[in-house]
């Protein structure tokens, strides 16, 4: 459908499922849906009864995910929704729609922290914030890398382990899954 490649790979896919399982995940909230590779996967991790939220900014990347979302039986379980995360994250805390059992971000990455912070508020305590694209393919790691993403990323990285409110673990699979666990304490 013309759209970028940079989805979720196939092994990092079903990582994400099988966390979202292990996790007995039944309400999932996905930042960057591009479109609904990584959604389908989410969305095949839950229950019967289970519910599933993505947020995506491009109107065309949306009408690509509502078909295949459609095509793969989720078209009543899994709702995109367009706007800026930021808005549509405000929008979600205004609506209480939370809270979430698993939140998955993978949008821009200079919002990153944003997103972050809003997820915290919209996740259960003991609820799982999954991010992607954490490594950047090693840049974050090299100094000399100045590019606005490598130091967005590079500032969430810092952020997330300064905050003491999530456990935390960054899985080298695919390019880089940041797990941070809300904590219930
Ligand atoms: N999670 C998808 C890949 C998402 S790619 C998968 O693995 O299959 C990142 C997506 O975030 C793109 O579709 C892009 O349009 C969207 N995006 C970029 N900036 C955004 C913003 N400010 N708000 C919402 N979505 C945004
Ligand atoms: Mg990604």
């Amino acid at each position: 459908a013309g759209l970028p490649a940079i989805s979720v790979s196939a092994p990092q896919g079903k990582f994400l499922q099988l966390l979202a399982r292990i996790h007995g995940a039944r309400s999932i909230l996905e930042i960057g849906t591009l479109g609904g590779y990584s959604t389908i996967w989410l969305a095949r991790a839950l229950p019967p009864g289970g519910r599933l939220i993505t947020l995506e900014i491009d109107p065309k990347h949306a009408a690509v995910a509502r078909e295949n979302l459609a095509r793969a039986g989720f078209a009543n379980i899994a709702r995109v929704r367009v706007g800026r995360a930021l808005d549509t994250l405000e929008e979600l805390y205004q609506e209480a729609a939370g809270p979430f059992d698993f939140v998955f971000i993978d949008a821009d990455k200079e919002n990153y922290v944003g997103y972050f912070e809003r997820a915290l508020e919209l996740v259960r305590p003991g609820g799982l914030i999954v991010a992607d694209n954490t490594l950047w393919s090693g840049r974050v790691a090299d100094p000399e890398n100045a590019e606005p993403d490598t130091v967005a990323l590079r500032h969430f990285n810092e952020h997330l382990h300064r905050n003491g409110r999530i456990d935390l673990s960054l899985v080298p699979i695919g390019d880089g899954l940041t797990l941070a666990r809300k904590r219930t304490s």
